[in-house]
């Protein structure tokens, strides 16, 4: 995920009200090297899961009108707010960092998974309404 900001695209979100990218439901999503590991210093440790001898951010589920929402347990989903925030923005993994807002790689993550965020953060509504009852 970048850091906002090209005015000239309207279209494109702010990162921060978008928020796609973070989004899968693949266990192994984003690969966290060990250059990556060292620099999330002590969030690595609840963060980071290890398949075998390889590491990756470690993922979450929401459910959402019957389906399961995944994504990057770091990602900091307020329905309220309507954010979408990296909670270790200035330490991610090196592939987060690589995906530059506005490239092929952001449309093509919004083309395909744009809807998942809406969908968690609903779920993320129905849940605190749930609790509060
Ligand atoms: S998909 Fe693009 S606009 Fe959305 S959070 Fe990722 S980099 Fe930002
Ligand atoms: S580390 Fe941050 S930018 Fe990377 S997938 Fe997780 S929430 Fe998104």
């Amino acid at each position: 995920m970048a850091q906002p900001s090209s005015p000239e695209n309207h279209s494109l979100p702010e990162c921060l009200a978008c928020g796609t990218c973070c989004f899968s439901q693949l266990p192994e999503y984003v690969r966290v090297s060990g250059d990556d590991y060292a620099r999330l210093g002590e969030s690595a440790e609840s963060l980071v899961v290890f398949h075998g001898n390889r590491a990756f951010m470690r993922m979450h589920e929401a459910r959402a009108s019957g389906a399961t929402v995944g994504h990057c347990a770091a990602l900091r989903v307020d329905p309220q707010a309507a954010t979408f925030a990296c909670t270790v923005y200035g330490e991610r993994p090196q592939t987060c960092r690589d995906l530059e807002r506005g490239s092929s790689a952001c449309d093509g993550e919004r083309a395909t998974k744009g809807e998942r965020p809406l969908l968690a953060a609903a779920a993320l509504t129905a849940h605190t309404r749930e609790r509060s009852r």
